[in-house]
Protein backbone atom coordinates (compact mmCIF):
# COMPACT_ATOMS: atom_id res chain seq x y z
CA UNK A 1 0.00 0.00 0.00
CA UNK A 2 1.28 3.46 -0.24
CA UNK A 3 0.74 5.27 2.50
CA UNK A 4 2.48 8.80 2.68
CA UNK A 5 4.15 11.24 4.74
CA UNK A 6 1.13 12.64 6.20
CA UNK A 7 -0.71 9.41 6.70
CA UNK A 8 -2.63 9.47 3.52
CA UNK A 9 -3.48 6.15 1.57
CA UNK A 10 -2.67 6.58 -2.14
CA UNK A 11 -5.21 4.75 -4.26
CA UNK A 12 -6.32 7.11 -6.90
CA UNK A 13 -3.93 7.73 -9.75
CA UNK A 14 -4.60 9.92 -12.92
CA UNK A 15 -2.48 9.22 -15.74
CA UNK A 16 -2.07 11.05 -19.13
CA UNK A 17 -1.87 9.15 -22.22
CA UNK A 18 -1.10 11.61 -24.63
CA UNK A 19 -0.78 15.47 -24.10
CA UNK A 20 -1.86 15.81 -27.92
CA UNK A 21 -5.20 17.33 -28.18
CA UNK A 22 -7.63 18.06 -31.32
CA UNK A 23 -9.15 21.08 -29.22
CA UNK A 24 -7.60 24.45 -27.89
CA UNK A 25 -9.27 25.33 -25.32
CA UNK A 26 -8.19 28.81 -24.65
CA UNK A 27 -7.93 28.55 -20.91
CA UNK A 28 -5.68 25.38 -21.34
CA UNK A 29 -3.37 26.24 -24.37
CA UNK A 30 -2.73 28.56 -26.88
CA UNK A 31 -4.27 28.49 -30.24
CA UNK A 32 -0.62 27.17 -31.73
CA UNK A 33 -0.29 24.74 -29.14
CA UNK A 34 2.27 23.99 -27.07
CA UNK A 35 5.87 22.36 -27.39
CA UNK A 36 4.23 18.65 -27.51
CA UNK A 37 6.59 15.78 -26.78
CA UNK A 38 8.33 14.23 -28.72
CA UNK A 39 6.19 10.98 -29.81
CA UNK A 40 9.20 8.48 -28.65
CA UNK A 41 8.79 10.22 -24.85
CA UNK A 42 5.52 9.37 -24.82
CA UNK A 43 5.17 6.11 -22.71
CA UNK A 44 4.13 3.45 -24.84
CA UNK A 45 0.92 0.72 -24.19
CA UNK A 46 2.85 -1.75 -23.09
CA UNK A 47 4.80 0.47 -20.48
CA UNK A 48 1.48 1.82 -19.49
CA UNK A 49 -0.16 -1.02 -18.96
CA UNK A 50 3.18 -2.18 -17.19
CA UNK A 51 3.02 0.38 -15.23
CA UNK A 52 -0.90 0.04 -14.08
CA UNK A 53 0.10 -3.39 -13.06
CA UNK A 54 2.43 -2.29 -10.21
CA UNK A 55 0.22 0.90 -9.41
CA UNK A 56 -2.60 -1.76 -8.73
CA UNK A 57 0.06 -4.06 -7.19
CA UNK A 58 1.12 -1.61 -4.50
CA UNK A 59 -2.97 -1.04 -3.68
CA UNK A 60 -4.29 1.50 -6.51
CA UNK A 61 -7.33 0.81 -6.82
CA UNK A 62 -8.88 3.92 -9.07
CA UNK A 63 -7.44 4.83 -12.15
CA UNK A 64 -8.65 8.15 -14.09
CA UNK A 65 -7.39 8.38 -18.06
CA UNK A 66 -6.91 12.02 -19.09
CA UNK A 67 -4.54 13.56 -21.48
CA UNK A 68 -4.46 15.47 -23.49
CA UNK A 69 -7.09 14.06 -25.26
CA UNK A 70 -7.19 10.21 -24.81
CA UNK A 71 -8.90 9.39 -27.60
CA UNK A 72 -6.89 11.02 -30.07
CA UNK A 73 -4.72 7.95 -28.72
CA UNK A 74 -5.65 5.06 -31.14
CA UNK A 75 -4.22 2.17 -29.34
CA UNK A 76 -6.12 3.73 -26.02
CA UNK A 77 -8.96 0.70 -26.31
CA UNK A 78 -6.19 -1.79 -25.84
CA UNK A 79 -5.11 -0.17 -22.14
CA UNK A 80 -8.54 0.05 -21.26
CA UNK A 81 -8.77 -3.65 -22.07
CA UNK A 82 -5.89 -4.30 -20.02
CA UNK A 83 -6.68 -2.38 -17.35
CA UNK A 84 -10.04 -3.72 -17.08
CA UNK A 85 -8.69 -7.12 -16.27
CA UNK A 86 -6.71 -6.10 -13.76
CA UNK A 87 -8.14 -7.92 -10.32
CA UNK A 88 -7.51 -4.87 -7.67
CA UNK A 89 -8.54 -1.82 -9.96
CA UNK A 90 -11.96 -0.98 -8.74
CA UNK A 91 -12.90 1.71 -11.31
CA UNK A 92 -11.60 2.89 -14.46
CA UNK A 93 -12.59 6.60 -15.34
CA UNK A 94 -11.71 8.87 -18.28
CA UNK A 95 -11.75 12.38 -18.65
CA UNK A 96 -12.30 13.83 -22.45
CA UNK A 97 -13.61 16.25 -24.45
CA UNK A 98 -16.57 13.53 -26.18
CA UNK A 99 -15.47 14.56 -29.58
CA UNK A 100 -13.89 11.23 -30.58
CA UNK A 101 -15.82 9.07 -27.67
CA UNK A 102 -18.53 7.77 -30.14
CA UNK A 103 -17.67 4.89 -31.89
CA UNK A 104 -16.41 3.49 -28.63
CA UNK A 105 -19.44 4.12 -25.82
CA UNK A 106 -20.57 0.63 -26.22
CA UNK A 107 -17.06 -1.14 -25.59
CA UNK A 108 -16.75 1.40 -22.79
CA UNK A 109 -19.35 -0.49 -21.18
CA UNK A 110 -18.48 -3.75 -21.61
CA UNK A 111 -15.56 -3.42 -20.11
CA UNK A 112 -17.40 -1.83 -17.48
CA UNK A 113 -15.91 1.63 -17.48
CA UNK A 114 -17.34 3.38 -14.49
CA UNK A 115 -17.75 6.98 -15.25
CA UNK A 116 -17.26 9.66 -17.56
CA UNK A 117 -16.11 13.05 -17.23
CA UNK A 118 -17.17 15.48 -19.96
CA UNK A 119 -14.95 18.73 -20.25
CA UNK A 120 -17.97 21.38 -21.65
CA UNK A 121 -17.85 24.86 -20.82
CA UNK A 122 -20.79 25.93 -22.78
CA UNK A 123 -24.43 24.68 -23.65
CA UNK A 124 -24.51 27.25 -26.86
CA UNK A 125 -22.50 25.99 -29.60
CA UNK A 126 -20.84 29.60 -30.44
CA UNK A 127 -19.46 29.79 -26.80
CA UNK A 128 -18.41 26.79 -27.38
CA UNK A 129 -16.63 27.52 -30.45
CA UNK A 130 -15.01 30.49 -28.84
CA UNK A 131 -13.32 28.73 -26.12
CA UNK A 132 -12.80 25.73 -27.48
CA UNK A 133 -11.19 27.61 -31.01
CA UNK A 134 -13.04 24.31 -33.01
CA UNK A 135 -16.59 24.17 -34.01
CA UNK A 136 -17.23 20.42 -32.43
CA UNK A 137 -20.34 21.32 -30.41
CA UNK A 138 -22.74 19.26 -31.91
CA UNK A 139 -20.33 15.83 -31.93
CA UNK A 140 -19.72 16.49 -28.25
CA UNK A 141 -23.80 17.28 -27.44
CA UNK A 142 -24.23 13.64 -29.31
CA UNK A 143 -22.00 12.18 -27.76
CA UNK A 144 -23.13 13.49 -24.26
CA UNK A 145 -26.90 12.36 -25.13
CA UNK A 146 -25.58 8.60 -25.72
CA UNK A 147 -23.11 8.66 -22.77
CA UNK A 148 -26.52 9.54 -20.27
CA UNK A 149 -28.48 6.83 -22.40
CA UNK A 150 -25.43 4.26 -21.49
CA UNK A 151 -24.62 2.63 -18.34
CA UNK A 152 -21.66 4.83 -18.03
CA UNK A 153 -22.11 7.75 -15.45
CA UNK A 154 -21.42 10.95 -16.73
CA UNK A 155 -20.05 14.10 -15.08
CA UNK A 156 -19.76 17.45 -16.92
CA UNK A 157 -16.86 19.98 -16.18
CA UNK A 158 -17.78 23.11 -16.41
CA UNK A 159 -15.20 25.44 -15.52
CA UNK A 160 -16.59 28.97 -15.16
CA UNK A 161 -14.65 31.66 -17.04
CA UNK A 162 -14.83 35.48 -16.67
CA UNK A 163 -16.11 37.17 -19.44
CA UNK A 164 -16.90 33.89 -21.83
CA UNK A 165 -19.37 31.67 -20.29
CA UNK A 166 -21.21 32.86 -17.53
CA UNK A 167 -24.32 33.03 -19.02
CA UNK A 168 -24.44 29.40 -19.64
CA UNK A 169 -23.98 29.17 -15.94
CA UNK A 170 -27.91 28.72 -15.57
CA UNK A 171 -28.90 27.07 -18.64
CA UNK A 172 -26.56 24.13 -17.18
CA UNK A 173 -28.32 24.05 -14.06
CA UNK A 174 -31.62 23.69 -16.28
CA UNK A 175 -29.56 20.69 -17.92
CA UNK A 176 -29.00 18.55 -15.22
CA UNK A 177 -32.87 19.47 -14.13
CA UNK A 178 -33.77 17.44 -17.17
CA UNK A 179 -30.90 14.95 -17.02
CA UNK A 180 -29.15 12.32 -14.86
CA UNK A 181 -25.96 14.11 -14.70
CA UNK A 182 -23.71 15.60 -12.61
CA UNK A 183 -22.78 19.34 -13.25
CA UNK A 184 -19.36 20.40 -12.05
CA UNK A 185 -18.78 24.04 -12.05
CA UNK A 186 -14.58 24.73 -11.71
CA UNK A 187 -12.68 27.56 -10.90
CA UNK A 188 -9.92 28.46 -13.46
CA UNK A 189 -6.34 27.66 -12.71
CA UNK A 190 -3.64 28.99 -14.77
CA UNK A 191 -2.31 26.26 -16.00
CA UNK A 192 -2.36 27.26 -19.73
CA UNK A 193 0.37 26.83 -21.40
CA UNK A 194 0.83 31.32 -21.17
CA UNK A 195 -2.08 31.12 -23.33
CA UNK A 196 -4.04 33.26 -20.70
CA UNK A 197 -3.23 35.78 -17.95
CA UNK A 198 -4.76 36.16 -14.88
CA UNK A 199 -3.31 36.66 -11.23
CA UNK A 200 -6.25 36.71 -9.51
CA UNK A 201 -9.61 34.71 -9.59
CA UNK A 202 -12.82 36.35 -10.65
CA UNK A 203 -14.96 33.11 -10.10
CA UNK A 204 -14.31 31.56 -6.97
CA UNK A 205 -16.20 28.90 -5.56
CA UNK A 206 -18.00 31.35 -3.01
CA UNK A 207 -18.98 33.39 -5.83
CA UNK A 208 -19.61 30.75 -8.32
CA UNK A 209 -22.51 29.11 -5.21
CA UNK A 210 -23.46 32.92 -5.17
CA UNK A 211 -24.98 33.41 -8.23
CA UNK A 212 -26.32 29.91 -8.60
CA UNK A 213 -28.17 30.11 -4.83
CA UNK A 214 -29.30 34.04 -6.86
CA UNK A 215 -31.87 32.14 -9.11
CA UNK A 216 -31.84 28.67 -7.29
CA UNK A 217 -32.14 29.31 -3.23
CA UNK A 218 -32.78 25.77 -2.51
CA UNK A 219 -30.35 23.26 -2.94
CA UNK A 220 -28.71 20.85 0.02
CA UNK A 221 -25.83 19.64 0.41
CA UNK A 222 -24.83 16.22 -0.59
CA UNK A 223 -23.12 13.45 1.16
CA UNK A 224 -19.22 13.12 -0.30
CA UNK A 225 -16.78 10.99 0.38
CA UNK A 226 -13.27 12.48 2.56
CA UNK A 227 -11.68 12.34 -0.86
CA UNK A 228 -14.06 14.21 -2.83
CA UNK A 229 -12.63 17.18 -4.69
CA UNK A 230 -16.53 18.69 -5.28
CA UNK A 231 -18.50 20.10 -2.96
CA UNK A 232 -22.30 18.78 -3.95
CA UNK A 233 -25.59 19.72 -4.01
CA UNK A 234 -29.07 18.63 -5.20
CA UNK A 235 -32.14 21.10 -6.13
CA UNK A 236 -35.48 19.20 -5.19
CA UNK A 237 -37.15 17.94 -8.22
CA UNK A 238 -34.08 18.32 -10.26
CA UNK A 239 -32.72 14.60 -11.83
CA UNK A 240 -29.21 15.46 -11.66
CA UNK A 241 -26.92 17.76 -8.87
CA UNK A 242 -24.60 20.23 -9.28
CA UNK A 243 -20.44 20.73 -7.96
CA UNK A 244 -17.88 23.19 -7.34
CA UNK A 245 -14.35 22.25 -7.26
CA UNK A 246 -12.56 24.30 -5.90
CA UNK A 247 -9.53 23.80 -7.71
CA UNK A 248 -7.80 27.25 -7.66
CA UNK A 249 -8.79 27.88 -3.74
CA UNK A 250 -7.46 24.15 -3.04
CA UNK A 251 -9.63 23.95 0.31
CA UNK A 252 -9.32 19.28 -0.24
CA UNK A 253 -5.90 18.78 -0.03
CA UNK A 254 -5.99 17.70 3.41
CA UNK A 255 -7.39 14.37 2.15
CA UNK A 256 -5.66 14.24 -1.11
CA UNK A 257 -5.19 10.42 -2.19
CA UNK A 258 -3.69 11.03 -5.31
CA UNK A 259 -0.93 10.66 -7.67
CA UNK A 260 -0.47 11.96 -11.57
CA UNK A 261 1.89 10.31 -14.20
CA UNK A 262 2.24 12.75 -17.61
CA UNK A 263 2.32 11.47 -20.84
CA UNK A 264 5.63 11.67 -21.06
CA UNK A 265 6.45 9.48 -17.97
CA UNK A 266 6.57 11.93 -14.87
CA UNK A 267 5.65 11.79 -12.05
CA UNK A 268 3.50 14.52 -9.96
CA UNK A 269 2.47 13.78 -6.08
CA UNK A 270 0.78 17.85 -6.36
CA UNK A 271 -1.30 19.12 -9.19
CA UNK A 272 1.16 22.55 -7.84
CA UNK A 273 3.85 20.84 -7.56
CA UNK A 274 7.01 20.22 -10.07
CA UNK A 275 7.42 16.27 -10.84
CA UNK A 276 9.41 14.95 -8.77
CA UNK A 277 10.40 11.74 -10.36
CA UNK A 278 10.21 10.20 -14.16
CA UNK A 279 9.23 6.74 -14.35
CA UNK A 280 9.94 6.24 -18.54
CA UNK A 281 13.26 4.89 -18.52
CA UNK A 282 12.56 2.54 -15.38
CA UNK A 283 9.26 1.04 -17.28
CA UNK A 284 10.74 1.21 -21.14
CA UNK A 285 14.05 -1.01 -20.33
CA UNK A 286 13.17 -4.44 -18.81
CA UNK A 287 14.41 -3.94 -15.15
CA UNK A 288 12.89 -5.63 -12.21
CA UNK A 289 9.76 -4.23 -10.98
CA UNK A 290 10.93 -3.06 -8.15
CA UNK A 291 12.90 -0.27 -9.77
CA UNK A 292 9.85 1.65 -10.42
CA UNK A 293 8.33 0.14 -7.12
CA UNK A 294 10.81 2.40 -4.99
CA UNK A 295 10.59 5.36 -6.77
CA UNK A 296 7.12 5.53 -6.13
CA UNK A 297 7.25 4.66 -2.45
CA UNK A 298 9.64 7.38 -2.54
CA UNK A 299 8.00 9.87 -4.13
CA UNK A 300 4.83 8.89 -1.59
CA UNK A 301 7.52 9.68 1.32
CA UNK A 302 7.54 12.75 0.89
CA UNK A 303 4.78 14.88 -0.62
CA UNK A 304 4.20 18.25 0.31
CA UNK A 305 0.73 18.42 2.86
CA UNK A 306 -1.06 20.99 -0.08
CA UNK A 307 -1.12 22.56 -3.28
CA UNK A 308 0.34 25.83 -1.17
CA UNK A 309 3.74 24.18 0.06
CA UNK A 310 3.89 22.13 -2.62
CA UNK A 311 3.83 25.54 -5.09
CA UNK A 312 6.24 27.06 -2.51
CA UNK A 313 8.41 24.25 -2.07
CA UNK A 314 9.36 23.82 -5.63
CA UNK A 315 8.30 27.16 -7.59
CA UNK A 316 5.34 28.25 -9.36
CA UNK A 317 4.64 25.95 -12.13
CA UNK A 318 2.16 28.42 -13.92
CA UNK A 319 3.96 27.75 -16.72
CA UNK A 320 2.65 24.65 -18.16
CA UNK A 321 -0.40 23.24 -19.28
CA UNK A 322 -2.98 20.96 -18.36
CA UNK A 323 -2.97 19.23 -21.75
CA UNK A 324 0.75 17.98 -20.41
CA UNK A 325 -0.41 17.29 -16.36
CA UNK A 326 -3.79 16.10 -16.96
CA UNK A 327 -6.12 18.20 -15.28
N1 LIG B 1 -9.00 16.61 -23.01
C1 LIG B 1 -9.71 16.08 -21.91
C2 LIG B 1 -10.75 17.03 -21.40
O1 LIG B 1 -10.72 18.20 -21.76
O2 LIG B 1 -11.60 16.59 -20.63
C3 LIG B 1 -8.82 15.62 -20.78
C4 LIG B 1 -7.64 16.49 -20.42
S1 LIG B 1 -8.05 18.06 -19.74
C5 LIG B 1 -6.45 18.78 -19.57
C6 LIG B 1 -8.50 17.58 -18.10
C7 LIG B 1 -9.34 18.59 -17.36
O3 LIG B 1 -8.53 19.71 -17.09
C8 LIG B 1 -10.56 19.08 -18.10
O4 LIG B 1 -11.73 18.87 -17.34
C9 LIG B 1 -10.29 20.54 -18.29
O5 LIG B 1 -11.46 21.28 -18.25
C10 LIG B 1 -9.36 20.84 -17.12
N2 LIG B 1 -8.55 22.04 -17.32
C11 LIG B 1 -7.73 22.32 -18.34
N3 LIG B 1 -7.16 23.54 -18.19
C12 LIG B 1 -7.63 24.03 -17.02
C13 LIG B 1 -7.45 25.24 -16.31
N4 LIG B 1 -6.64 26.20 -16.76
N5 LIG B 1 -8.11 25.40 -15.14
C14 LIG B 1 -8.94 24.44 -14.67
N6 LIG B 1 -9.16 23.26 -15.28
C15 LIG B 1 -8.52 23.06 -16.46
FE1 LIG C 1 -7.85 19.66 -25.10
FE2 LIG C 1 -8.91 19.02 -22.76
FE3 LIG C 1 -7.08 20.98 -22.99
FE4 LIG C 1 -9.49 21.37 -24.01
S1 LIG C 1 -9.01 21.03 -21.83
S2 LIG C 1 -7.53 21.81 -25.04
S3 LIG C 1 -10.03 19.38 -24.68
S4 LIG C 1 -6.74 18.86 -23.32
Amino acid sequence: MLIDNHNRVINYVRLAVTDRCNLRCNYCMPEEGIAFARKDHLLSIPELKRLSRLLVAKGVDKIRITGGEPFVRKDLMSLLEYQASLEGLREISITTNATLIGPHIGTLEKLGIRSVNLSLDAIRPDTFARITRRDHFHTVYGNLMRLIDSKIDVRINFIVLKGQNEEDIYPMIEFQKEYPVSVRFLEEMPFNGGSRDFTKLHWDHRRILEHISERYPDFEKLPAPLTSTSVNYKIPGHRGSFGIIPSFSRTFCGSCNRLRVTATGDLITCLYGKPVANLRSPLRFAGEDRIVEDILVQAVGSRARDGFEAQDQFGPIFGSSMTSIGG
